[in-house]
């Protein structure tokens, strides 16, 4: 499922794309829930104008002030062709302009892209983004230290911090030795201010590798056809049974949050 680095790496794909500035001239629907208007007018003749991202999902704002917002889920992507051109069989959601063909790519079909005149109920039940410039160590502090859950699945509720999936909660507990199942609440200041920092740092280097692609299937990650380079470079994730780069422990894999989870038992004690 796509996270933080890989919708950003989307989101900057799209930018960048050609399509932006353009008018939408046809819409497509091969699937019908992957797309629901819930604004009074048809899409065709409004103009894309910006794309923002919150956590996980985008938002693309139109020239009339309403707002495509696209939720990802497990396998959803964009992908951009000449028109007209044959629709892959995955294309769940096609937009045209001009020559430009604009794709909803989503295998396994729980995507969806949602028409709104106001976006703000959605965004509201986001948690603060975890790239926010105004999310400080002080700040993640407060939001961690008050849950009394399993640090790995408060770091995975959407609502209290936004982006963070299975693949970069791993990454980053690992890189600031904290364990899993350890409650949020339990964690030393000081873990929880490494844990701000490593979190910033892994997500700026998957981004400028245009994040993560695992395996090689039709339904994993890509943007624009591109895989993200991010995978080498992952410690503990898809990684267990391997040794631990720092320690030379056998990474293990335990379930948290019904997800499976990877960890160093000697890097991250859960004392
Ligand atoms: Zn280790």
């Amino acid at each position: 499922m796509p996270e933080l680095p890989e919708v950003e790496s989307i989101r900057r794909f799209l930018s960048s794309s050609g399509f932006m500035t353009q008018k939408v001239e046809t819409l497509l629907v091969h699937h019908e829930r992957s797309f629901r208007n819930e604004s009074g007018s048809e899409l065709e003749g409004a103009a894309f104008t910006s794309i923002t991202r919150k956590g996980k999902k985008l938002f693309i704002h139109l020239d009339d002030g309403r707002v495509l917002v696209v939720h990802f889920s497990m396998s959803g992507t964009f992908s951009l062709t000449s028109s007209p051109g044959p629709d892959d069989i995955h294309d769940r959601v096609i937009f045209t302009a001009g020559d430009l063909r604009l794709a909803f790519h989503d295998p396994r079909r729980f995507g969806t892209i949602i028409l709104t005149d106001d976006d703000s109920l959605i965004r509201g039940r986001l948690g603060i983004d975890a790239l926010s410039s105004t999310l400080s160590k002080e700040t993640l502090a407060f939001l961690l230290g008050e849950k009394k859950r399993a640090i790995k699945s408060v770091l995975l509720d959407q609502s209290i911090i936004s982006g963070l999936g299975n693949i970069y909660v791993d990454e980053i507990l690992w890189a600031a030795g904290i364990h899993p199942l350890i409650q949020a609440s339990e964690v030393p200041l000081p873990s929880l201010y490494l844990l701000h920092s490593q979190m910033r740092r892994i997500l700026m280097a998957s981004i400028s590798l245009g994040g993560t692609s695992l395996g090689d299937g039709e339904s994993n990650y890509h943007a624009g056809g591109v895989r993200g380079g991010y995978y080498p470079y992952l410690k503990v994730f898809d990684r267990d049974s391997e040794r631990c780069e720092r320690c030379s422990s056998v990474i293990g894999k335990i379930r948290v949050a019904q997800r499976g989870t990877h960890y160093c038992p000697s890097c991250q004690p859960f004392t």
